[in-house]
């Protein structure tokens, strides 16, 4: 029996989130996604006198945002390395002076807003000789793009010892769902709307701008930013530059003392703490074992094993919450911001913010703003005119390969599988062969469902995720209910009603 809960901390909270009623019409921006960036980047434009809408298929903060750990900080694990090896250093400090810009952001308007933010130090420890060797290349890239990073050799808080860490003192954390929340009503306090459960089946151009098709009907724009997380066009073809990563979470009590910093072990496998207010106690979140999403099997064996490593170091510790979710990795490990090939000026984008989002999103936000109504600061225009160096080229071309496999796999597979059997036991889901293609069965809370078994973005056979109870695309990272009903990732359809 199950008796955590399923939702992120946050997302279990209550939240007065506003939602304005749906009518086709115009307006200045149209924003598509209410997570971190959709929302930034809507009271960036609203404030500046543009009449804004927000669109968001399910409801806001319930994809990437909502079920993040949340950490604002501009030391992120050993990211400043993987992006130095695969950039030109002007471009390492261009990110970082992003990351401040962004943090910056969110410290002020959490301020304003009145969002509580706990600030604490950011940790990247190593438990090895090898994590050590990272630590302290982390050190040299961070003070070579001017953070005033310390090594150390012990982390007196944590319960178990280290080869290094190396600390950023002063960063912050705070509850993703109160900063949306408080977002929301700041956009709609300036005369934004925001619709939810509309989705954005595709988009459109013509002279004066860009339509949204959605499931509610049309809305035009002069100019539509897509803050889908993985974008929801094809154009651009940014679904094959991105690696969608899907990672775990838990809420913990425990009974003795935690850790009051952020850590993040830069040792496989990865290892992510920072403590949450609940009341009048804190709770300590634990993250980790990211995978590329649909390509691990027994799923819930993640969970698993953050509960158990969670039991080691904080004995007594009982687990409240656990959640899962995915972000999306860029090749050359820098988010893709601004205008979308071929949209004519109209259409614009954000994501890749390989689970550093927190900042990243608000520099996205800053970035969309200077660029749509002007003033966009040099540290973007620097990241708009990253060029592409071989050793990224090459991480692309290993990630399609990757695609290319999986897809290959997933139908060898599904063409030698069973055409009949008995349905699934609970919780458990299986492909069939049938005349029209394959068929992907599960039963879930009683119910036996069958839809087809093919992702509508790219064609890939869908995989069973058993933490999630949903069929989870091993190509781009779409992801839908048993019943075929659509999550997340760049599909923008659910799965087809199939005969069992
Ligand atoms: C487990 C985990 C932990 C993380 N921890 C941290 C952390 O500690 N610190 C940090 O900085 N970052 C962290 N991140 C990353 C961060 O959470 C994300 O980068 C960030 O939330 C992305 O925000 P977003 O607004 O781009 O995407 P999202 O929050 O996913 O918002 C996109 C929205 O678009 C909507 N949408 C999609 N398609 C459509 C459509 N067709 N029509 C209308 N709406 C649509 C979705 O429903 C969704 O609500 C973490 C990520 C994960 C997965």
């Amino acid at each position: 029996m199950t008796s955590h809960r399923t939702t992120s901390l946050w997302r279990s909270r209550p939240h007065d989130i506003p939602s304005t009623a749906f009518v086709e019409d115009r307006y200045d921006d149209a924003v598509v996604g209410g997570g971190l960036t959709g929302l930034l980047t809507a009271l960036l434009l609203a404030r500046r006198g543009r009449r804004v809408v927000v669109v968001e298929a399910r409801e806001i903060g319930s994809v990437a945002t909502g079920n993040s750990t949340a950490k604002l900080s501009l030391l992120q694990g050993s990211q400043l390395q993987s992006i130095r090896s695969s950039n030109i250093a002007a471009v390492l400090r261009a990110y970082v002076d992003a990351n401040r810009a962004g943090q910056r952001l969110v410290l002020d308007l959490a301020e304003e807003l009145g969002v509580a933010v706990q600030r604490r130090d950011a940790v990247s420890y190593a438990t090895t000789e090898q994590g050590r060797r990272t630590v302290e290349a982390e050190h040299r890239v961070a003070q070579e793009a001017g953070l005033e990073t310390q090594l150390v050799d012990a982390v007196p808080e944590l319960p178990f010892p280290v080869t290094g860490a190396v600390v950023l003192r002063d960063q912050a954390q705070f509850d993703a769902m109160e900063l949306l929340a408080a977002l929301a009503r700041a956009v709609v306090a300036v005369g934004g709307a925001i619709h939810q459960e509309v989705r954005v089946r595709s988009v459109g151009l013509e002279d004066a701008g860009a339509v949204l098709r959605t499931d509610r009907g049309e809305i035009r724009a002069e100019r539509a930013v897509l803050a889908t997380g993985a974008p929801v066009l094809d154009r651009g073809l940014y679904f094959a530059k991105l690696e969608p990563m899907r990672s775990y979470a838990a809420a913990f009590s425990v009974p003795g003392r935690i850790p009051a910093g952020m850590h993040l072990s830069v040792d496989a496998p990865s290892r992510s703490l920072r403590t949450a207010p609940d009341g009048d106690r804190e709770l300590l979140l634990v993250g980790g074992e990211g995978h590329p999403v649909g390509r691990r099997a027994r799923t819930h064996e993640a969970q698993e094993a953050l509960l158990a490593w969670t039991e080691e170091h904080f004995p007594g510790a009982e687990r409240l919450h656990a959640w899962s979710a995915q972000d999306y990795s860029t090749p050359h490990h820098v988010p893709f911001v601004g205008w979308l090939p071929r949209g004519r000026g109209r259409l614009y984008v954000a994501t890749g913010y390989e689970k550093w989002g927190m900042t990243n999103a608000a520099a996205a936000a800053l970035t969309l703003a200077g660029d749509l109504e002007g003033g966009t600061p040099e540290w973007a225009r620097t990241l708009h005119r990253r060029p592409t160096l071989p050793r990224a080229m090459g991480r692309g071309i290993g990630v399609n390969a990757a695609v290319g496999w999986w897809m290959l796999k997933g139908w060898t597979a599904a063409l030698r599988a069973p055409r009949s059997g008995p349905a699934p036991r609970e919780g458990r889901g299986t492909i069939r062969r049938s005349g029209s293609g394959p068929v992907a069965i599960s039963t879930v809370e009683g119910r036996t469902c069958a839809v087809s078994a093919v992702c509508p973005h790219l064609g890939g056979v869908l995989g069973w995720n058993e933490a999630e109870r949903s069929w989870d695309c091993p190509l781009h990272g779409s992801r839908f209910e048993a019943d075929g009903a659509l999550i997340e990732g760049p599909a923008t359809r659910g799965l087809a009603p199939a005969r069992p």
